[in-house]
């Protein structure tokens, strides 16, 4: 995946991302870090097209984010499961892969399974997202994303709504889609996964970026920055 960000600038009231430049290519897996408020989901939404930059140019695998066509075929995972509540795991997929995509019912429930058993969830196909777990639940939303085969993943913080044994579980998942020919793009407070997923890491401070480079920079990190930041950050077990 390649990733370019040209003096990029996203103001609200305020500016929240101050001209931000970074080129990447070839990661599989990069994440954003920071404490609340430094702008990670701003970031990630405009990335993904979901938002509109201020000023600057971002390009993703050489779409730029602001065009149509990129924003209509990327996959987003939110921190709440984005499930249609009255519809099972199955036919939440199916219905967007015949809705958008233009599947046959027997084709879209053939991809549908084929995902849902990806993520380990063939059993809980026939059930609607309340009577499955918070984790089975995301995972249902990750087979949904990745069904529509997105070029692009993007994830923001897609566990900071379960608890410690599920956040392992839907953790664990991900981290087993690391070869699937997909990039991804996430936001995670959960150090180790970070380190253990990711190929590359921005830590924003502020709206800025205060380093970035391979996951070894959580060890050993060279900015002030990033340094207080590692020891504030909660130790969450993962693995
Ligand atoms: P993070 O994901 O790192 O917590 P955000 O990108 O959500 O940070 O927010 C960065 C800054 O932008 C914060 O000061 C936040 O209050 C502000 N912000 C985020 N979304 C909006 C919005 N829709 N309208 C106004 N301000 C926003
Ligand atoms: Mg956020």
């Amino acid at each position: 995946m390649k990733v370019e960000l040209e003096r990029l600038s996203h103001s609200y009231d305020v500016e929240v991302l101050h001209d931000l430049s970074l080129t990447l290519n070839d990661y599989k897996a990069v994440a954003i870090i920071g404490m609340s408020g430094s702008g990670k989901s701003t970031l990630l939404r405009i990335l993904s097209g979901l938002e509109r930059p201020s000023a600057g140019t971002v390009r993703v695998n050489n779409h730029d984010v602001t065009n149509a066509e990129y924003r209509k075929q990327v996959g987003f995972v939110f921190q709440h499961h984005s499930l249609f509540p009255h519809l099972t795991l199955l036919r939440n997929i199916t219905l967007v892969l015949e809705k958008t995509r233009g599947y046959t019912p027997e084709e879209a429930s053939a991809r549908a399974m084929e995902f849902l058993d990806l993520l380990h969830l063939g059993d809980q196909a026939h059930k609607r997202p309340r009577n499955v777990s918070g984790g089975q639940a995301q995972r249902g939303s990750i087979a949904r994303a990745l069904s529509l085969d997105p070029e692009v993943v993007f994830l923001d913080e897609p566990t900071s709504a379960l608890d410690p044994i599920l956040t392992f579980e839907v953790l664990s998942a991900i981290t087993e889609l690391r070869n699937i020919g997909k990039g991804f793009v996430l936001v995670s407070h959960v150090m180790n996964f970070v380190a253990a997923f990711a190929d590359y890491v921005i830590y924003l401070h502020q709206g800025r970026i205060a380093e970035h480079g391979a996951p070894t920079i959580l060890d050993n990190p060279s900015s002030r920055e990033l340094r207080d930041f590692m020891a504030r950050v909660p130790d969450l077990s993962f693995r």
